[in-house]
């Protein structure tokens, strides 16, 4: 039973968030903008969601399918259609903006590809973007700059890790691909060439920006390389592709993914990462964790399982 006098008191507070200039979007898919916003720091870190691609056992190694869907299950998700969000970060820090990550671009169909209209509902033009850091240079990460206009991100620097540069623009390792991965070569290769002069390699720990570390996490790619951000006593760890699906990899960070170049490089990874993250009580995010995309770690069992950050009042 609804009381008169409460509606009453709510419509009154709807007119007068109104009268301040709040604006009350409407529900629906255009009224949520797929992106979540936390403070570094005096930075902002800003999630942003290109969709989701689905991830089922037969691409993971290290798990029988009856054990992938009970661990789905267990989870609330749907085993026969699992979706693995793929995520791309902006750190402003008022003077740089800095985009890790660019979306997939429009070759992976209708669930991806939404990086461009969640940039452009938050009012950020990606001719804004000072620099673009590529994780690695797989087709998700990197697929955004490979507009039919053209590269958007127009007056950016692009920084990646040398090794990746090297690994995927080496015509042998080309040649020895599986065909499948072929055209993860050509992808990578056509997205620097779509920075032309402005591709700036790196090797190992260096600082992208004040406060800005690369930190190298390899297996995944010979060159996947993370990002420390600590701003201001804020820390956040930018892990990228170290886990692909949460449900599954937190509780078992020994399954890989048939992606990883290397798998037991990948999965030594994980857990050394997931270690620290946990024993430091570091906030991280992940490529392919679902929004807020961004939390903490804690040791559960034998492995581990993660608390999303919670939603960040102002
Ligand atoms: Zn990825």
């Amino acid at each position: 039973m609804v009381h008169r006098r409460e509606f009453m008191l709510g419509a009154g507070l709807l007119a007068g968030l109104s009268a301040l200039g709040w604006r009350v979007a409407p529900a629906g898919a255009e009224g949520l903008v797929a992106a979540r916003q936390y403070a570094v720091g005096d930075a902002t870190v800003t999630v942003l969601s290109d969709g989701f691609i689905s991830i089922g056992p037969d691409m993971l190694f290290g798990i029988t399918p009856e054990d992938f869907a009970m661990m789905l299950e267990a989870a609330h998700l749907d085993p026969a259609s699992f979706p693995a969000a793929v995520n791309a970060f902006l750190i402003d820090s008022g003077d740089r903006r800095i985009l890790v990550d660019a979306g997939t671009g429009t070759s992976f169909g209708p669930t991806l590809g939404k990086l461009p209209s969640v940039m452009a509902a938050l009012g950020i033009d990606p001719a804004s973007i000072d620099t673009v850091v590529f994780t690695h240079l797989h087709p998700d990460h990197v697929g955004g700059v490979l507009a039919e206009g053209g590269n958007p991100f127009a007056n950016a620097t692009l920084r990646v890790a040398q090794a990746d540069v090297d690994f995927f623009t080496n015509e042998d390792i080309k040649a020895q691909a599986p065909d499948g991965f072929k055209p993860f070569f050509d992808m990578a290769a056509a997205s620097l060439a779509a920075f032309g002069e402005r591709v700036e390699p790196f090797d190992g720990v260096i600082d992208i920006a004040p406060g800005l570390t690369t930190m190298p996490m390899p297996g995944h790619t010979v060159g996947h390389s993370g990002l420390l951000l600590e701003n201001d006593g804020g820390a956040l760890l930018i892990a990228a592709d170290v886990i692909h699906v949460p449900a599954v990899q937190l509780a078992r960070p020994d399954v890989t993914i048939g992606f990883d170049t290397d798998q037991d490089v990948a999965r030594a990874t994980r857990q050394r990462v997931f270690d620290m993250a946990a024993t430091d009580r570091l906030m991280i995010a992940g490529s392919h964790i679902a929004l807020p995309g961004i939390g903490h770690l804690e040791r559960a069992g034998d492995g581990y399982r993660f608390l999303p950050a919670r939603h960040q009042y102002n």
